[in-house]
């Protein structure tokens, strides 16, 4: 190593504690496949790091090799990892054909016709294009804080990856030799510029990685996991920010509640787990059919609540209706085949000042009639 070895160290020993926080963040929370990404992403760094360290006239071309894919995977690892994130479909097709015409061409301009400029800026141009892939969909998304900055770094650091070996070769000429490589200004630029562009993008993207963190427990705090509805919770902050600006003298908002009859039987006589599947199965129905008129909550045991929009009391009485009608229709394979699941309905208009509390109060009393009345039918609450 040379005289500058303690900054090599220093940024060897930062490469590897990113790697180590980005995997400890992936192994807690599996659903983080981005900090997976950027873990493998900083473990390649650290690899072709120490590699570049090393790297003597005498070292073997294998080596070089596996630093420049090393360099790669870096840079696909970032790329994969911001899909991930933008939970947008990776484009393999182009990547393949880069990564393949790349490693062609550095085959070729290091057997063939050697000549180690262009090979180097040939690695760093393919390095920067698999990063760009990234710039993508954080345009399309483009418009969070973190997005920006994630954009506004990696569009940096891909452009210093090429414009870092234009401006050596144009200082130096073309007199870059496999011997002269190692000693020359242009390793202490790629070393520098690799220290700094892997510190200020691990920076952002810890940054987004926390963020992240707080929206999947925020989310997961809001959410059943049983059926993947809102819970109780959820539906209190759906309230919250209800939209107001398609109300009209004929649309109300409305709450639904429903509960399923006789679901004690259903768990008593096929057990525990076939009653959570007629669960799922419950939810899956209801919040398939509400789609944009509402939607569904699970707000008890066997109970739900649906929080319409703006929409006509007609469409929301229809829309219980409906929704009634069609579970005796739903196939419960664990069930006896005669066994029709039924709920029953309890429909209550919000009004001006009402809290979700009290138009729940309302649409469970109407609830209780229709269970009186018979079950599996939808009854209406006496206005507020
Ligand atoms: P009704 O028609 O009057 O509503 O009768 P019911 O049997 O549906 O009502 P009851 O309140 O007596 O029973 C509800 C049952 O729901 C009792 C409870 O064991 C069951 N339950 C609550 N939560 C779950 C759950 O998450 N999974 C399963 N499988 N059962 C649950
Ligand atoms: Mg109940
Ligand atoms: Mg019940």
């Amino acid at each position: 190593m040379s005289g500058n070895s303690d900054f090599q160290i220093l940024t060897a020993i930062i490469l590897a504690l990113f790697a180590l926080v980005f995997g400890i963040l992936y192994f807690s929370v599996k659903s983080q496949k981005f900090s997976g990404w950027v873990a493998l992403a900083y473990v390649a760094a650290l690899v072709a790091y120490i590699l570049a360290s090393l790297r003597t006239p005498s070292t073997p071309m294998s080596l070089i090799f596996l630093s420049t894919a090393m360099f790669w995977i870096f840079s696909f690892a970032i790329a994969k990892a911001i899909y991930a994130r933008c939970n947008t479909s990776f484009p393999n097709f182009v990547t393949g054909i880069l990564l393949a015409a790349g490693t062609a061409s550095v085959m070729w301009l290091s057997y063939v016709e050697p000549d180690i400029s262009t090979r180097t800026l040939l690695v760093n141009t393919v390095a920067a294009l698999l990063l760009s892939l990234s710039l993508w969909p954080l345009w399309k998304t483009g418009d969070k804080l973190i997005d920006g900055a994630l954009f506004g770094v990696i569009a940096t650091v891909a452009i210093t990856f090429v414009v870092r070996v234009v401006v050596v070769n144009f200082l130096l000429g073309q007199t870059l030799t496999e011997q002269s490589y190692a000693q020359s200004t242009y390793v202490w630029i790629f070393q520098l510029t690799n220290g700094i562009a892997a510190l200020a993008l691990a920076m952002v993207l810890m940054f987004a990685a926390g963020h992240d963190m707080v929206l999947h427990f925020h989310g997961q705090s809001n959410r059943d996991p049983l059926t993947g509805l809102l819970n109780r919770r959820g539906l209190q902050g759906l309230f919250k920010v209800g939209r107001v600006d398609d109300k009209g003298k004929t649309y109300v908002r409305s709450i639904i509640l429903f509960d399923i009859d006789h679901f004690k039987q259903i768990n008593d006589r096929y057990g525990h787990a076939t009653g959570d599947t007629v669960l799922q199965r419950i939810a899956k129905t209801a919040s398939g059919l509400c789609q944009e008129y509402g939607e569904v909550a699970r707000t008890g045991g066997e109970e739900f609540a649906i929080l319409t929009r703006w929409i006509p009391l007609e469409t929301a009485q229809f829309l219980a209706q409906h929704i009634c009608d069609s579970f005796r229709f739903i196939a419960h394979p664990g069930l006896d085949p005669n066994h029709k699941v039924t709920a029953s309905f309890g429909l209550a208009v919000l009004t001006d000042g009402d809290s979700l509390d009290d138009a729940m109060d309302r649409a469970d009393k109407a609830l209780y009639h229709a269970k009186q009345n018979g079950r599996n039918q939808v009854a209406l609450a006496k206005a507020a």
